[in-house]
């Protein structure tokens, strides 16, 4: 069994970014600017606003965040976003989901410009992946097949089973794996809730991708001997031991699983890195094409 280590790919994808980043510096250019926007006081986005800041700043990007209150008005976000669009030292907008219940986040992401949409959800960005054009791939699925093809593993004929449907996750991570291109090339099956029989489809995964949101759902008896396992849950458990007071807990029950794995993602030290790691991809592809480079 082998670790796929977010940490050291996702460290070598922004280590080649950050080289270019010098080499932009150095011609006098400014440089890539991933621009945030964070409403209201949640936790995890906190969490996962800052940590994009810092990556950002690792790697020399100029990152920005705006932060808006938990009870703006839909209309405020709007003009927001707006003036986002138009503004031209950003190149990524990314707005932190979920938004507040008044808020219709469908809407919001349409207003995206699709050449600032880094997270790949705007229809038109989502359009072009299905047809296997290049795009804006969302972040989390972008980031697994980095993992994959960092690892070499084989995919072309293979079954994969994607367990969840979700527009950021299951469903783009399925379209592309079943698409032709050396790492993809799988049967995609694509189990959600109302699937009947998870076990035994699991049991055919040659790759299993689980991204259903509930903690340890995957265990030793649903995964065949040698199949590779991607685990994308990340779930916040109370953990008094913790000086943040919780830990962070994945859809596969790893240590039961992994001995069967060929190939298996730790959480935390997984999925999670390579996601930051594919959205500052997703950045530096903004400011090229936006920039005519
Ligand atoms: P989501 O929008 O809630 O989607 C969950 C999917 O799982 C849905 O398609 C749902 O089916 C399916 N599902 C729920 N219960 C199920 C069950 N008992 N059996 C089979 N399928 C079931 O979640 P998401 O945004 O895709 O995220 C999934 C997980 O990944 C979460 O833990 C999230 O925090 C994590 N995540 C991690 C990263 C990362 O960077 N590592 C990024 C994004 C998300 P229905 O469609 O029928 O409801």
């Amino acid at each position: 069994m082998q670790i796929l280590d977010g940490k050291i790919v996702s460290q070598a994808v922004k280590e080649e970014l950050k080289q270019q980043v010098i080499k932009i510096k150095e011609s006098g250019k400014r440089v890539p600017h991933l621009a945030a926007v964070l409403v209201g006081n949640n936790g995890a986005s906190e969490t996962y606003i800052s940590s994009k800041k810092k990556n950002c700043e690792d790697i020399g990007f100029s990152s920005s965040v705006i932060r808006l209150d938990e009870n703006i008005e839909e209309i405020e976000l709007i003009e927001v976003i707006k003036k986002m669009n138009e503004d031209d030292s950003i190149d990524g907008i990314l707005v932190q989901l979920p938004l507040p219940k008044q808020i219709n986040e469908q809407k919001i992401i349409h207003l995206i410009d699709p050449s600032k949409d880094v997270d790949g959800l705007h229809p038109f960005n989502t359009g072009k992946l299905v047809q296997g054009l290049p795009t804006f791939i969302p972040a989390t699925p972008f980031g697994i097949m980095l993992m994959l093809e960092h690892y070499n593993i084989p995919t072309s004929g293979k079954h994969a089973v994607v367990l969840g449907r979700s527009n950021i996750v299951g469903r783009p991570i399925s379209i592309l794996l079943s698409q032709p291109h050396q790492f993809g090339n799988c049967t995609v099956t694509v189990c959600h809730s109302k699937s009947n029989n998870i076990k035994d489809i699991c049991l055919q995964g040659d790759i299993v991708i689980a991204a259903v949101g509930i903690p340890e759902y995957v265990k030793a008896d649903m995964i065949k001997e040698g199949a590779v396992v991607v685990d994308v849950g990340i779930t916040r458990i109370t953990d008094e031991t913790k000086k943040s007071g919780f830990s962070i807990v994945g859809d596969v029950m790893f240590e039961t699983v992994a001995p069967k794995c060929s190939y298996i993602t730790p959480v935390p030290g997984g999925v999670g890195l390579m996601t930051i790691a594919a959205l500052l991809k997703n950045t530096f592809q903004a400011y090229t094409l936006r920039k005519g480079e």
